[in-house]
């Protein structure tokens, strides 16, 4: 079966450690019994120990760290490692839009952090989309393919693809499914068949359901909406009844 992946990104929201208990706590309990997905949650890296002993409660959630430096250690003042991130997460997102536009991570970093990520046994949630320009899959694949340079075809299957178009991400000016579904398939010819692919951009519960008719599309990634419990909530709910997965 296929895999139904949901990414909760909190971005730098839930400024205080209460803030982080209570929204944690409230998806944890409220994804427990919503069949076939997998909940990926994505807090501020100072975060993620304190939330890892929650989401250890339900074996329907998981951790990931939001970014991580390439190197496992040293003199990188104000930098986590993949070593650390491996302690309490299992997955990075790398090469997010946000962090390519305010802290200047190019194509060539993103490579490193991916290839970091996977010598230490994290999985890469690795951000691609086109920035401007719409219906232009050109940006999206040439970044897929930069930031897989040097992975052997054996640890595709260890990586998952969130498909972003930065036009689409906090503006609430979300993508069509049917042209996300067309540069997911472009995206696909760069991966393999047991690589999630993701769409992420202005995701709430109006519009996701379009996205889980999808066959092409294998889950989303959060943003905004994945801060409030109650909506985060409803659009793994939504996805799950509308690829109407069995308990
Ligand atoms: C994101 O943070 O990657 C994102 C898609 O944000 P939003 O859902 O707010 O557009």
């Amino acid at each position: 079966m296929k895999r139904s992946i949901i990414v909760g990104n909190w971005k730098m929201y839930a400024t205080s450690i209460a803030d982080a208990h209570v929204l944690t706590t409230a998806v944890r309990n409220g994804v427990a019994k919503i069949p076939g997905i997998e909940v990926i949650l994505c807090p501020p890296s100072i975060w993620l120990t304190e939330i890892s002993s929650i989401i250890k409660k339900n074996p329907k959630s998981f951790l990931g760290a939001q970014n991580m430096f390439n190197e496992p250690e040293g003199a990188y003042t104000g930098e986590i490692s993949p070593l650390m991130v491996k302690e309490v997460a299992d997955y990075c997102i790398i090469g997010h839009s946000e962090r390519r536009e305010y802290f200047g991570e190019t194509d060539f970093d993103v490579n490193e952090k991916v290839l970091a990520a996977l010598k230490a046994r994290i999985t890469p949630i690795v951000c691609v989309g086109e920035r401007k320009v719409k219906n232009k899959p050109d940006e999206p694949v040439r970044e897929l393919k930069e930031a897989l340079d040097n992975v052997p075809k054996s640890r595709l299957k260890d990586i998952i693809v969130a498909y972003e178009p930065v036009w689409a991400i906090g503006t609430g000016e979300n993508a069509e499914p049917e042209y996300v579904a067309r540069v997911v398939s472009k995206l696909r010819e760069i991966v393999s068949d047991s690589t999630p692919i993701l769409y992420g951009g202005s995701v709430n519960s109006k519009n996701i359901k379009g996205y889980a008719e999808r066959p092409e599309i294998d889950g989303v990634l959060v943003g905004g909406a994945s801060v409030r419990s109650g909506e985060f909530i409803q659009i793994c709910k939504i996805w799950s009844d509308t690829k109407a997965i069995k308990k």
